[in-house]
This record gives structure tokens, C-alpha cells and sequence, in this order.
């Protein structure tokens, strides 16, 4: 179970409003925009699945349905590398603290039940869902936001982070993965790319913490050469592509491990699948 979100910090993403009467349906007082509620999970936007259309994101959401295995087959197949810097976070700033701790595109993982899981899609852990470039929640009200691997998906980044920045209570802290060498993956959609020092633009009105590349530059060389032989041997035809996408990864996975060492090289961020980015509200 996730932690329940607070009603008292919603307001109404249309028009701003905290005037929202909440019973079975979310009522906003002032423009009448009308939302859904069940047990303490809060919907400002339904998306269905019918609005996926990319045969390679339909596999992905169909496992995100069962998230332990998806999580599982994530870290273990994926070209990425993963190390323990997120759990790490959250164990230091999140476990066990009184806090308000979002989670913006959780998918169907919920990392901690001391964060709420927000996502445009209704999965079962999701508290939350909305578009989150429109917040539904008032200035100065949230303690940590993470959002990993999602600010890619969104067609205006810039967009969401100035609604992190709005949200978060000053000194509130920001943990934020977005890829660099990473190839096309459509969740629903997939938009940008951000370089290291793409990353300080980006949060440049947060206090810099700490920039570091997350999964090195094997796992950035690894998802290229995957996506180049299914390219090279799918001869046009899209579904042969997926299988050879697939295969190439289930056998070449184990490469990615060369960067437990590759990730501490000094050029690492010239070629890192992404970068991870912790910033505090000034
Ligand atoms: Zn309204």
C-alpha cells in the first residue's frame, strides 16, 4: 500500500483553484471541471490503453502489469546499468521520514510506501493520475519529488520541472534521471535527450547538489549496437525488428556490467546512458 496522499494540498490543474469539493467525484467550485476519486487515489486524467500504439511499448505495458517481474527483467536485461544511487536516496532522505515524497511517472512501481506514485496512467499502485506538466497540487507543498527516466516522454520538460519548482516547499529536494545515450523508446512517447551540461540548463533554478552519470557509457554503446543489428537484419519488416531487438538484448546483456568499473572514468559522461541530477528549491 502507498502512502495516502493529503486532499488538503490538491487543487484543480484547469483552473488553480484549491476550491474543490471532494466526495466519489472531485468537483472543482470555481470552473466546474469535474475529476474522479476512489479511496483515497485521485484521477484528474484517464488514458487507456487503446492509446498506445507502439508495438514495443505494448509489450512493456502489458509486463508493467506485473510490476515485480517487469522491475525484475528491467534490471536485469535491460542495456542499463543500474547501481543502488536511487535506493540509496531514498533510504537517506525518504524511509521513515514524516514527509510529503512524490513519485512523477512511477509507472506500476512503487519504490517506497513512504512516496506517492503519480502517473498518467491508472496502475494499481498509482495515488495519483495527472498530466504533470499541470500539477494538481498547491505552491509550497511538497518535501522530495523524484521523477527517473520520464522527462523524456514528456513534449515539454522545461514545463514539468518549473511545476517541481513551483510544488516543492523551499529547500525541497529534486532527484531526476533523464537519458543522454539512450535509442527511441515510446512510453507512450519519447521526445528528448539531455547532454551533462544539458542537465544544469535544465534545473538551472535549483541549488546543484550532485550531476553524475547514471548507467556508463557500455550501457549508452550497448542499447546503439542492440538497435543497430535489429535494424541491419530486420530488413524493413517491423515485427522481425522486435524479436531481434529483444534477443539482442537477452544475449547481450551481460556487457552492461563493464560499467560497475566505467562509470568512475573521468570521460564516462561523453557516452553515459543518462545523467541523475539532485537539486534543493532556493
Ligand atoms: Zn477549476
Amino acid at each position: 500500500m502507498s502512502k495516502r496522499l493529503d486532499s488538503s494540498i490538491l487543487i484543480c490543474p484547469i483552473c488553480k483553484s484549491s476550491r474543490l469539493e471532494i466526495n466519489k467525484n472531485i468537483i472543482c467550485m470555481d470552473c466546474n471541471n469535474k475529476y474522479e476519486q476512489h479511496e483515497g487515489k485521485y484521477y484528474f486524467v484517464k488514458l487507456e490503453e487503446g492509446d498506445i500504439i507502439d508495438p514495443l511499448d505494448k509489450i512493456k505495458h502489458f509486463l508493467k502489469s506485473f510490476s515485480v517481474i517487469y522491475n525484475f527483467l528491467i534490471y536485469l536485461v535491460s542495456p542499463v546499468y543500474t547501481d543502488r544511487h536511487l535506493i540509496k536516496f531514498i533510504n537517506k532522505h525518504i524511509e521513515g521520514k514524516n514527509i510529503v515524497a512524490l513519485n512523477l511517472g512511477s509507472g506500476s512501481s512503487n519504490v517506497s510506501n513512504n512516496i506517492s506514485n503519480v502517473d498518467i496512467f491508472k496502475y494499481e499502485s498509482v495515488d495519483l493520475t495527472c498530466d504533470i506538466s499541470m500539477l494538481p497540487l498547491r505552491d509550497n507543498s511538497v518535501d522530495i519529488i523524484l521523477n527517473v527516466a520520464v522527462l523524456e516522454h514528456v513534449p515539454n520538460p522545461e514545463a514539468v520541472v518549473n511545476e517541481i519548482n513551483r510544488v516543492l516547499k523551499p529547500n525541497g529536494l529534486v532527484y531526476s534521471f533523464f537519458p543522454f545515450m539512450q535509442g527511441f523508446h515510446a512510453s507512450p512517447y519519447d521526445f528528448s535527450r539531455r547532454t551533462f551540461e544539458g542537465m544544469k540548463v535544465l534545473y538551472k533554478d535549483f541549488e546543484c547538489i550532485e550531476l553524475r552519470s547514471s548507467g556508463g557509457p557500455t550501457s549508452g554503446f550497448l542499447w546503439a549496437f542492440q538497435e543497430w543489428i535489429a535494424i541491419v537484419l530486420s530488413f524493413g519488416i517491423k515485427p522481425l525488428h522486435s524479436f531481434i531487438y529483444i534477443l539482442m538484448m537477452v544475449i547481450t546483456f551481460p556487457i552492461k556490467f563493464l560499467d560497475i568499473i566505467l562509470i568512475h572514468h573521468p570521460m564516462a559522461k561523453n557516452l553515459s546512458s543518462g545523467f541523475t541530477y539532485i537539486g534543493k528549491k532556493k
